[in-house]
């Protein structure tokens, strides 16, 4: 019979909340039993039989999918996926950018990103070097391969808020994106323009001379994206900020989860490449 997290709590654990299990409570442990497949055999004082008999009614569970909290990146995957099987790779060059390549006998997109190149075919995107994305990359570039017009960047820049229909994906660009390299850069201005350079970035500062630093960026050939940043300064009491902004074709290319998924992408390679 299935074991619920109701269940666990109720007939199984102790529920004595003494926390060596490493969660404050024996529900708490439960929840994660139930539905991230902690393993059960975490709190100590189940006996071996106990733990066993719970094993084998989880495993099933986990397979059927049933209570399991849904793995996020492989739906968001698998829906991008769906969106762009459709399209031909004969076609890609026009829409999106990139040269046709052949590989094993077939035609394959080479596209440059930021800094390096993938290759793209009829059943998988990786790096040049045959390394893997995160899912999260392949997800954004399914998108653009599906959706991105043929459209040319503008070279009018617009903040996420600017862009129609952002308004919950607002604070995310802050929290994930802007206040970590705020964290990682602030009072390291230098640093922030030499990771830049790393991956590919321009320096635009000329173009921006009240910004302390400021990169233009192009992650894939039609969507360029730019990096401001102005460090705090303690004698004035300004607080150091970075904005991200995109181009107003954007949305030709892109969904807005796809671009909080490049913009943290982008955030991520930053602080990688920090000295
Ligand atoms: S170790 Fe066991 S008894 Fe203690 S809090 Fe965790 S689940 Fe409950």
């Amino acid at each position: 019979m299935p074991l619920s997290v109701v269940d666990l709590y109720r007939d199984i654990l102790p529920k004595t909340n003494c926390g060596d299990c490493g969660f404050p409570t024996c529900m708490a442990f439960a929840s994660m039993v139930v539905s991230e497949k902690h393993p059960i055999k975490n709190c100590p004082y189940l006996t071996e039989e106990v733990v066993n008999a719970c094993e084998k009614e989880l495993a099933e569970q986990y397979a059927a999918g049933k209570w399991l909290k849904r793995d996020m990146k492989e739906d968001a995957l698998k829906w991008a996926k769906e969106k762009s099987a459709s399209m031909d790779i004969e076609d890609l060059p026009d829409r999106i950018g990139g040269r046709l390549i052949e590989k094993d006998g077939k035609p394959a997109l080479e596209l440059p990103y930021f800094n390096e190149h993938i290759v793209i075919d009829a059943d998988r995107i990786t790096k040049k070097d045959g390394s893997e994305l995160t899912r999260y990359e392949q997800v954004f570039i399914h998108i653009h391969m599906a959706q991105g017009g043929s459209v040319l960047p503008s070279g009018k820049w617009r903040s996420l808020v600017e862009i129609p229909n952002t308004v919950s994906k607002v604070k995310s660009m802050v929290d994930h994106v802007e206040k970590p390299l705020i964290q990682a850069f602030e009072g390291k201005t230098e640093a922030l323009r030499g990771a830049a350079l790393k991956i590919g970035g321009i320096d635009k500062h000329s173009d921006f001379p009240t910004s302390d630093v400021a990169i233009l960026f192009t992650p894939l050939p039609r969507v360029p994206v730019m990096l401001m940043f102005w460090d705090g300064d303690d004698v004035d009491g300004f607080s150091a900020e970075a904005k991200l902004s995109f181009d107003e074709t954007i949305t030709q290319h892109l969904d807005i989860e796809s671009i909080m998924f490049l913009s943290e992408r982008l955030r991520e390679l930053l602080c990688e490449y920090e000295d």
